[in-house]
């Protein structure tokens, strides 16, 4: 499916009116709806697309009476929980929580509370390689020398976690099996990693991304292969993982490509989310799409008609796609 080719090539505030200096009533501010967007850790790609999209919403904030905030959290799996609470109106998630969220499938907080029918895709946005970078002394070649060293896992209510106990769970993995089972957040593997408190740290994310750069400029450190069989039966078995890699040069001490797998990083939201308020902040990004795509490098190649057909489980919000047929890509 084109997911995967998709994949196999790797990858303020707005102004306040002055409504108020000349006596108006407050109307304006009272008639705003706030939008909140789940993102992930600040070193991550999450938190710069979330906070991208805001700022472009944010722009016409007078026009359409839309604040946009985007806020650091704990990842894909928290963020869908979150719109499910009705706690944030849009979350970022990887392409494989989204099939399990609306599955009620393979993770522990999915399965209990069942399938979420009201789920929504807004659209996908760039590949997420699934990343293991070691320090340079560990020992660590390949993901099979995992075992007995110092793994962080990353936090529970990460995609990167859940995904990772997905392998595990094919290979017999259990904590256990580790030396060391941490459970840092992304955001703050890579001093772990370099304070040499753990030996790998793993992250399902955007490349270039800020976590990869600080591990990899702040003591030697490489990134690592995820291959071997485990990983093409996920593959093959999987719509939503592809095979991916993280091209040679991009950071020090990985000069050649290093292969593994990946998801789609997708956007969602609920059904109970507001037509007009979709429809805004989805015409927000697509309006501005060349300005969009030059707030990180892991955009540059991102094309409309395949952000919205790939990589996405969930039926498309309806505001989106009122969008999306004025453009005529659907
Ligand atoms: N895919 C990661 C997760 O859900 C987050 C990646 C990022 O923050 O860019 O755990």
């Amino acid at each position: 499916m084109s997911l995967k080719n998709k994949l196999a090539t790797t990858l303020l505030s707005s102004a306040v009116g002055f409504a108020g200096i000349f006596g108006a009533t407050a109307a304006h501010s009272a008639d705003q709806t706030y939008v909140t967007i789940g993102t992930g850790g600040q070193t991550g790609v999450y938190y710069v697309v979330g906070q991208s999209i805001c700022r472009l919403v944010n722009r016409q904030t007078d026009d359409h009476g839309i604040k946009c905030t985007a806020p650091s959290t704990g990842g894909s799996v928290a963020n869908i929980n979150a719109v499910r609470q009705g706690q944030q109106d849009m979350g970022m998630a990887q392409s494989d929580w989204q099939f399990h969220a609306l599955n009620g499938s393979k993770h522990d907080t999915f399965k209990s509370q069942g399938k979420f029918e009201d789920l929504r895709a807004l659209f996908a946005v760039h590949n997420e390689p699934f990343t293991v970078v070691a320090r340079a002394d560990s020992g660590i070649e390949s993901f099979d020398d995992l075992p007995g060293k110092r793994v962080n896992l990353t936090n529970p209510g990460s995609g990167t976690r859940g995904t990772m106990e997905v392998i595990m769970e094919e290979k017999g993995w259990t904590n256990e099996t580790f030396k060391l089972a941490a459970e840092l957040k992304s955001a703050e593997q890579a001093q772990a990693l370099c304070d040499n408190k753990i030996d790998a740290m793993i992250y399902a994310v955007g490349h270039p991304s800020g976590a990869i750069k600080e591990a990899t400029t702040s003591c030697d450190a490489k990134v690592i292969p995820v291959t071997g069989e485990v990983i093409e039966k996920l593959i093959a078995e999987n719509d939503f993982y592809a095979p991916a890699s993280i091209p040679g040069g991009m950071y020090k001490g990985s000069d050649s490509d290093v292969a593994t797998f990946g998801n789609a990083a997708t956007m969602v939201t609920s059904a109970k989310v507001d037509a007009d308020t979709v429809y805004q902040v989805v015409k927000a990004v697509f309006d501005n799409f060349d300005r969009f795509k030059r707030l990180h490098p892991a955009f540059a190649n991102l094309d409309p008609k395949q952000m919205i057909a790939n990589g996405l489980s969930a039926p498309l919000h309806e505001g989106a796609v009122r969008y999306y047929k004025e453009q005529g890509w659907m």
